[in-house]
């Protein structure tokens, strides 16, 4: 079918990772650098031979000895590079044992599915020590995760909203806490996750170690690293926002929406597309095409959204990484922190207007030891964001034709002048000076009425006629 033959055309826009044995993380001096050399203990050199981590990624080479030698980190890094080791192995080395009742270890991420997530790293390469650990997060009941922290904890990851809901409910000391991690700090601080941070940093020891990790590097990242860091070490394992470079990417350009769905259609039905997550920037876009592919073409598929329970996500997402289901479709907030091996594919069903999205959406696939491709579908009203992800990235996304047995529908009016707006909004963001389409029009209205009025002034009044 021509959707596989324009996905065995696609253009590598980036030279494949260096395979390891068992890893296609790309070790940083392949020769130099094991494990052994960072001088870890055989609990952890044992869970790590166990996670079949066979060399460290060059995060972890420049990342574990500072942290190690209890330096604040500054760190640049995408996921996929192997960032949660890179911060949890030297910290595990330090703290070594169970010890007291309060956290001496504290991990803020932005959403729950990642706070689990780095949890799961923990009680991975934990799992020869007694280290406590627990992650707390929103949408479930506080009464567990208290209970969970009232036996006595070493290690806590958490989303910032919880974790100040405990502290304030008087169930959490924090004046334990030696170690600081702020996880994926781009994406906290665009949730406005920030005056939460604060206020938590006014209450946390001042004595202490702190992490910082962030996939991009805005302004207001760097000025929070300055407000927040004491003479950190700066690591960076890629250019800022440069996408894992195991990913191919494609991009399709599409009329509309109903073509769009066909597109998508056409391309689920390959089975190139092994394991696939669909992301969508609204709930509502998500629960549609779920909707959608449920009644039309497969049982095989879940969606996760804000709007979804806690639970429902947890066992969508537990379903997919199973390979009890194919096809996951998602939001960008609820797809944070998704670590799911062997996603074959993205499809970015519409084009992110947070361009660090588009980067993290990616991210999803490519992830270790796997290659993967990220298909986007762009209107003509998103090319504009795709000029501006294209900068970020720092390279073109190559465009593939659109398959030829697609059926191609027409645009309806409605759609075709809501484009348009929003060709013209993107426009005058550029330009505030633009007037546009539909603007011209009213100015049009404005100078008709301007013209009026004036006839209407000169025109002699009635009144003053009879006086
Ligand atoms: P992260 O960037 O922390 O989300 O990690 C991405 C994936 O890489 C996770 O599934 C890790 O278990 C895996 N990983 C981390 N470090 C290594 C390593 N040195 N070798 C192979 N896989 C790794």
């Amino acid at each position: 079918m021509a959707g596989v033959a324009n996905l065995d055309n696609r253009t590598k826009v980036r030279t494949p990772i260096t395979e390891t044995k068992n890893s296609t993380l790309k070790p940083m001096q392949p020769e130099t650098t094991s494990f052994e050399d960072f001088k870890l203990n055989k609990q952890l050199l044992n869970a790590i031979a166990d996670a079949d981590y066979v060399q460290p990624s060059p995060i972890q080479v420049k990342a574990i000895p500072p942290i190690l030698a209890g330096q604040d980190i500054f760190g640049i890094a995408q996921t996929g590079t192997g960032k949660t080791a890179a911060f949890l192995l030297p910290i595990l080395m330090k703290v070594k044992y169970a010890q007291g009742n309060h956290p001496r270890v504290l991990i803020l991420a932005p959403t729950r599915e990642l706070a689990m997530q780095i949890d799961q790293h923990v009680a991975l390469l934990a799992k020869y020590t007694d280290l406590r650990h627990t992650a707390v997060y929103g949408g479930t009941g506080m009464k567990v995760q208290i209970e969970a922290i009232a036996k006595g904890i070493d290690i806590l990851t958490a989303t910032p909203g919880r974790l100040m809901d405990i502290y304030l409910s008087e169930n959490l000391v924090l004046k334990a806490i030696q170690t600081l991690v702020l996880d994926e700090a781009d994406r906290m601080m665009d949730m406005g996750f920030m005056p939460q941070i604060r206020r938590l940093l006014e209450v946390l020891p001042r004595k202490r170690q702190n992490l910082l990790f962030s996939a991009t590097m805005p302004a207001k990242v760097i000025k929070l690293s300055e407000e927040f860091l004491e003479h950190a070490t700066h690591i960076e394992v890629t250019p800022q926002a440069t996408p894992v470079e195991t990913v191919t990417q494609v991009l399709y350009k599409v009329p509309n929406l109903r073509t769009k769905i066909n597109l998508l259609v056409n391309l689920l039905a390959t089975d190139q597309i092994e394991k696939v997550i669909v992301f969508t920037k609204t709930k509502h876009t998500a629960e549609n095409i779920y909707k959608f592919i449920d009644r039309k073409l497969t049982k095989s598929v879940k969606v996760i959204h804000a709007n979804k329970g806690q639970n429902t996500r947890i066992n969508s997402m537990d379903e997919f990484k199973n390979n009890e289901i194919r096809i996951l479709v998602a939001t960008d907030v609820a797809a944070r922190g998704i670590d799911v091996s062997k996603v074959s594919h993205v499809i970015n069903f519409d084009v992110p207007n947070l361009y660090d999205d588009y980067v993290h959406r990616i991210g999803r696939t490519g992830r270790a030891k796997n290659l993967g491709t990220a298909i986007t579908f762009c209107t003509q009203a998103e090319d504009y964001h795709i000029a501006k992800i294209e900068k970020l990235i720092q390279m073109t996304i190559p465009v593939s034709p659109l398959p030829t047995d697609l059926e191609i529908l027409p645009t309806p009016k409605e759609e075709e002048i809501e484009m348009l707006r929003e060709i013209d909004r993107q426009k005058r963001k550029e330009n505030p000076k633009f007037l546009g389409a539909f603007h011209e029009s009213k100015q049009q209205i404005k100078a008709k009425e301007i013209k009026n009025q004036k006839y209407q002034a000169r025109k002699p009044k009635k009144g003053r006629m009879i006086a």
